[in-house]
């Protein structure tokens, strides 16, 4: 199914003024708040262009598996899993359909019984001891699809390009056109487009690194979408600090070129890399709860702004659950790491809602309770293993990485790998910098370093300068840096 959307273009500017839609498309759009930041980033040689996540990203993904705990945190980390999952009823709607899998073992001793095991992430290691690489789908009966995720009700909503919405209003769609210094209607044209799960997908990935993601999607320019990017200035705010700091802190050391008051790069252990590889787990929608509203993404402070504001109209947000699943989004069970400094939260283990679903998810049979050959009983209870643990029967903590001695060096831009002293002399040639210019720091990084690492990380290519390098400036200094 896909989604009807009424654009009202700007032919003079190939802009898209406004849209209109009904609750499906602002469910999607919403989704976008819990689904983490390393899913929305492609993998390989493509790039998304967001700050430093992209090096980060492929940092992991070119890690050697044996510096990780075990052979599921690679999954964990470049295919994030998002809460959201549990409310998709729509999978030809979902951005990403791998996230609606789960993973067992091949034996079928495993998951008979009320207690079957399962992991969110390909290869978590089963208690059995084999690999869980099994899929399993949960498939929603056709009642639970016509349902909204988050909103409920048949009102219509107007949408801006920098997703901006609110109910639809004549009001609101002049005030709209004012805003953009709009008096002539003969510019003005009507378009209709389907949205489907590759639309979504775009708009979601564009709308991180431009204010005008449907006129990239619906109105391609020809010159294309990069310069877009590059013109677009983010506003970065202040950080605000909630002063409940958790107090605990790692220490990392730095090697800086006295000569350009510039990070080369970090040496730090695996606590440190934890953090950062953390930052690739984080639902887009935390990010604007950690970092403050204004201080983030634009379209992302307006999808979260819009769920605050619709939350005061009566019956438009399905219920508490949803609007706290938008505006304090979790990580899925499992993904968080020991020793986080950032104030973010696991999700409980989910339930599935077996009456939702048509067969049964575990041997498949049709019509469930009814067939005699299955013998899962019709209300599950998943034990979820962990995937970070090799030792199963540990149901919490863990970390991404191996607690080891192991030193990694991490560049300005967040390149992550093992410590190599001819990397470093490579990183002194490119800078054309002397030895003796290389000064060795140790900071102390604590939830607010913290924080501001993760603000970095989405802004710009110059990370640890810009956190550790800067003359006691505000974080709202942190420059853009583009090249
Ligand atoms: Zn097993």
């Amino acid at each position: 199914m896909a989604i009807k959307l009424k654009l009202l273009i700007d032919k003079e500017k190939n802009r898209v003024v406004l849209a209109e839609s009904d609750k499906y498309f602002v469910d999607i759009l919403f989704s976008f708040l819990t689904i983490p930041i390393g899913s929305v980033l492609p993998l390989s040689s493509q790039k998304s262009n967001l700050g430093s996540m992209d090096a980060l990203h492929e940092s992991v993904e070119n890690l050697d598996s044996e510096f990780l705990q075990t052979e599921a945190v690679k999954d964990m980390l470049l295919r994030p899993r998002s809460t959201w999952e549990a409310r998709i009823k729509d999978p030809a709607l979902n951005v990403h359909t791998d996230l609606t899998k789960c993973y067992r073992c091949v034996k079928t001793s495993c998951v008979t019984g009320s207690h079957p095991f399962i992991s969110t992430f390909r290869n978590t290691r089963c208690p059995c001891g084999i690999a869980m690489d099994k899929e399993v789908v949960f498939k929603k009966s056709k009642r639970a699809v016509n349902e909204g995720a988050f909103l409920k009700g048949t009102m219509r909503f107007v949408i801006s390009d920098d997703l901006w919405v609110g109910p639809i209003s004549t009001k609101t769609c002049l005030s709209m056109l004012d805003k953009l210094g709009i008096r002539d209607r003969t510019i003005l044209e009507e378009k209709s487009v389907d949205v489907g799960a590759d639309e979504a997908l775009h708009i979601l990935r564009r709308m991180l690194v431009s204010n005008t993601p449907l006129t990239d999607k619906f109105l391609p320019k020809t010159e294309g979408l990069e310069d877009a990017f590059y013109a677009v200035k983010l506003i970065p705010g202040e950080i605000t600090i909630d002063k409940k700091d958790t107090g605990k802190k790692m220490s990392v050391t730095l090697l800086i070129s006295e000569s350009k008051n510039k990070v080369l790069y970090a040496e730090a252990t695996n606590d440190f890399v934890d953090l950062l590889f953390s930052f690739l787990t984080f639902p887009l929608g935390s990010m604007v709860k950690l970092l403050g509203p204004g201080s983030s993404i634009r379209c992302l402070d307006n999808l979260y702004k819009n769920v605050e504001d619709l939350s005061s109209h009566d019956d438009c947000i399905i219920s508490e659950e949803c609007r706290a699943m938008l505006l304090d989004p979790k990580l899925v069970l499992h993904s968080g790491c020991e020793n986080q400094l950032l104030p973010i939260m696991e999700a409980g283990p989910k339930t599935i809602d077996t009456s939702e679903t048509i067969c049964c998810t575990f041997c498949g049979a049709d019509g469930y309770s009814h067939n005699r050959y299955c013998s899962h009983p019709r209300s599950l209870v998943l034990h979820f293993i962990n995937p970070k643990l090799s030792d199963a029967a540990s149901e919490c903590g863990g970390g991404f990485l191996k607690r080891s001695k192991t030193t990694f060096m991490i560049t300005d831009g967040l390149d992550v790998k093992p410590l190599s002293f001819i990397s470093a002399i490579s990183i002194l040639a490119r800078f054309d910098l002397p030895i003796s210019d290389v000064q060795e720091r140790v900071v102390s990084v604590g939830e607010e370093e913290a924080l501001s690492l993760l603000k970095a990380a989405v802004f710009s290519r110059t990370v640890l300068s810009d956190v550790f390098c800067q003359k006691k400036v505000n974080q709202s200094d942190i420059k853009l840096e583009r090249e």
